[in-house]
């Protein structure tokens, strides 16, 4: 049902991820676009899935194989007016609000509704119209430009949202989707949360599944493995492997995590277990409670304030995937052969050999009746390159994840610390913001500057300062701050108030000290409307960040003290979820650049600046055939894209079209990746995926000229592939690279 009468939330909690960009992008168009339409009371379930797009197509022949719980829609630009966009004007908007809205369309940044998030009334345009410059510079908005008419306009052809969407609830609906998709040539988005900044999860004449109503597995999903099975052998329906892996990776549990279900949902579901059993879990996951551990994973995982620094990304967590891939086929596969990498630096095994195996009976929707065998003969699909380019290439490309076994941790005392937060807020700490951001730069990536060691800083993460610093365990955040504040001989007790504990603020607040982020989160944000869940994080915004962040190396960071100062003239306040296990916690075959994993925290700089003075310095660029990963891939935005092809010290410019800058600069995807980790990706891409079927935006294999189809292009049943196997002649991504 559609809701009304909406309360505001009050928010204590208020200090958001993301740069200042994105909040001043969001407060002008707040004020200047103001575009809100009314609830409708259309019930989605009554719309009928035979009308509307491609009517032309047997959807009956469809909506007979799904589940019962499973349904299909007709959606329409109406729908993400009335059901969406209301939301952005109220006063304390979340995104809670907008992922269970009927028609499913909803997304957290509103223009991303149209291509680049710009409603422009044109296939193809550019970002130097005085109003859009000014857009995206934040020095206003012109009021001439027609938004509200572009954006009521449902023929508007930059409108990027689909017109059917099917909320599966059990994996033989999404394998039923999927066929129906590759037998009659259509595209598949696949959606979550929708926080994707660079717009992945929704896309104009796809089918959209929409993984929120998919089984929850996470409320009854935790595992204690059984140490004695240690050394046995993984049985040939993989039941055992998760386990296993767990138990060599020295860990004693895990979770099951459906397709669809959002770190609310699963951090909620630790909390019951740790408040049931004692504490004793712990899970890494992301800041917002509606961000899924889909995405989030997917593109790498960065756990700023859950113990990422000590326990790895969220590729790193991952034990044994469930998906349906391309070819229609459900499947589960994980590592079973492994050895010790410790000699190499690595706190965990690498992997060798992956398996996997087939539903046999895939119609059948009761999981208690699920047969999984090997797979056929002419399944020529290679789990060990699914494995690689799932975890860090990137989700919605290779398939649908429809459950994941992630690992958990050993429960540790958890901390957060605030700096010049409400209600202790003071001008004076204001004005020393600078320092402690300084302060922070040292606690993360130079301890021993402050007399700390690596231990401990790795105890701690941050998604950014002005969130907070979030431990786990062993720290000594006060005691370094007072020492920081000494060697600046500015020793007032003022200064050292301006940061303070969670469990100050609960005191203050009489309420308990939470044990673990989650509950911080749940219990400094109050919601009328949705009380018990996960903070949201940063609120919906009509735009969201359009730029993405340097992984800086930290090796570039310890050639010397004026690299750092360098920094601090010129960036924003970073991101730190680098270093500590997670540069050493990689199994060495998933596909997270290695700029992850050698960055000591990301950060954002202006385009001229960074190609122009930074890039050469901080990454190797001498070999000009392979350009180096240099992006964060998780929070990289629509408008992400690298230097010009024939000068990597020049930036793309916003003024050329989006075609010239496709064709001239270096794409999304290779920034991300990386020249080499982009082509073993791409090959891999197009022997799982030949039809496209799964075209994401910026998604890896989006930019390639064999995925461009055009609008006229309706490929007809026959020319379909066959439901197991790979007609195309392209090799399996294995063969491009043979080992991990
Ligand atoms: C408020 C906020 C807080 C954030 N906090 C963090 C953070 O702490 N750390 C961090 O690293 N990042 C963070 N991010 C960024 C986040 O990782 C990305 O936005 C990510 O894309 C979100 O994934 P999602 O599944 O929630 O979103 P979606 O946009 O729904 O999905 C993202 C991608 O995953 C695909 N996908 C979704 N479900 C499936 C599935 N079942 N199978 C296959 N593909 C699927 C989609 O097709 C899309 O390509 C944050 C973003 C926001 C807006």
């Amino acid at each position: 049902t559609k809701k009304s009468n909406r309360s505001p939330a009050i928010i204590i909690h208020n200090k958001l991820t993301m740069a200042s960009f994105a909040d001043a992008a969001r407060f002008l168009l707040l004020t200047a676009v103001g575009i809100a339409g009314n609830p409708s009371t259309a019930d989605a379930a009554s719309a009928s899935p035979v009308s509307g797009w491609r009517s032309d197509l047997d959807w009956a022949a469809l909506t007979s194989k799904l589940s019962s719980s499973a349904s299909l829609i007709d959606t329409s630009l109406d729908d993400y007016t009335d059901e969406c966009m209301p939301e952005f004007s109220e006063p304390s908007p979340t995104t809670h609000a907008l992922i269970d809205q009927p028609s499913g369309m909803c997304l957290p940044h509103l223009l991303l509704g149209w291509e680049m998030s710009w409603p422009r009334p044109s296939e193809n345009h550019h970002m130097d119209q005085p109003y859009v410059q000014a857009y995206f510079d934040l020095f206003g908005l012109d009021p001439t430009a027609d938004f509200e008419s572009w954006m009521s306009d449902p023929t508007n052809p930059s409108l990027n949202l689909p017109s059917k969407v099917l909320f599966p609830t059990v994996a033989s609906d999404v394998v039923a989707a999927v066929n129906f998709a590759k037998d009659n040539g259509l595209e598949i988005s696949v959606k979550n949360s929708g926080h994707s900044y660079q717009g992945a999860s929704s896309k104009k004449n796809t089918l959209l599944l929409n993984m929120n109503r998919y089984t929850h597995y996470a409320p009854t999903g935790i595992t204690d493995c059984d140490a004695s099975i240690l050394g046995s052998t993984v049985t040939e329906d993989l039941s055992n492997q998760p386990c296993l892996l767990s138990l060599a990776k020295n860990k004693s549990s895990l979770i099951r995590v459906g397709g669809g279900e959002n770190f609310d949902k699963v951090y909620r579901a630790v909390i019951a277990a740790n408040e049931e059993e004692g504490y004793k879990y712990h899970l890494v996951g992301g800041y917002a409670g509606t961000v899924s551990p889909m995405g989030w994973s997917w593109q790498g995982g960065l756990g700023g304030s859950t113990g990422g620094r000590l326990y790895g990304f969220g590729v790193d967590q991952v034990v044994q995937l469930e998906m349906v891939l391309p070819n229609g086929v459900h499947v589960k596969f994980g590592p079973t052969d492994w050895e010790d990498a410790s000699a190499e630096g690595f706190t965990v095994p690498r992997t060798k050999v992956v398996s996997g195996v087939c539903r046999s009976n895939p119609d059948e929707h009761d999981e208690e009746n699920w047969v999984w065998q090997s797979c056929p003969e002419d399944f020529d699909i290679d789990f060990n390159d699914m494995w690689f380019a799932v975890r860090g290439g990137g989700g919605g490309t290779w398939g649908v994840v429809t459950s994941v076994y992630l690992q958990l941790h050993d429960y540790l005392p958890f901390k957060s610390y605030l700096f010049n937060n409400p209600p202790f807020r003071t001008e004076k700490c204001t004005a020393i913001f600078p320092q402690f951001a300084e302060f922070v730069a040292h606690y993360m990536s130079a301890p021993s500057l402050l007399n700390v060691t690596k231990e401990r800083s790795h105890a701690c993460g941050s998604p950014d300062p002005r969130a907070g610093i979030y431990c786990h365990g062993e720290e000594d955040v006060m005691q370094a701050w007072t020492r920081f504040l000494d060697l600046n001989n500015s020793t007032d007790p003022a200064n050292v108030a301006c940061l303070f504990s969670s469990d100050k603020l609960a005191s203050h607040y009489n309420l308990p000290a939470p044990p673990g982020y989650a509950e911080f989160m749940i219990s400094f944000s109050k919601n009328d409307l949705f009380p018990g869940k996960v903070l949201d994080g940063s609120p919906p915004s009509k735009i969201g960040a359009p730029v993405a962040g340097v992984l800086v190396p930290q090796s570039w960071l310890d050639e010397g003290e004026e690299n750092r100062k360098t920094l601090q003239e010129n960036g924003t306040p970073y991101y730190y979820a680098f270093g500590g296990a997670a540069a050493s916690g990689s199994d060495q075959a998933n596909s997270l650049s290695q700029a992850h994993r050698n960055a000591a925290f990301m950060a954002y700089f202006s385009d001229d600046y960074f190609w122009g003075n930074l890039f050469p310095k901080m990454f190797d660029i001498s070999d000009k055939t392979k350009f180096p990963p240099v992006f964060g891939s998780n929070h990289a935005g629509f408008l992400t894209a690298g230097p010009l092809k024939e000068d990597w010290t020049k930036p793309c410019p916003r003024e050329w079209t989006f075609e010239e800058r496709r064709e001239k600069c270096i794409s999304f995807q290779e920034a991300i990746y990386g020249t080499e980790r982009l082509a073993r990706l791409e090959a891999i891409k197009k022997a799982v995926d030949p039809q496209f079927i799964f075209n994401c935006v910026n998604c890896v294999g989006n930019n390639l000229p064999e995925a461009s189809k055009s609008e006229d292009d309706e490929p007809s049943p026959a020319e379909a592939e066959p439901l197991l196997g790979n007609s195309s002649d392209e090799t399996s991504g294995a063969s491009f690279v043979s080992s991990f």
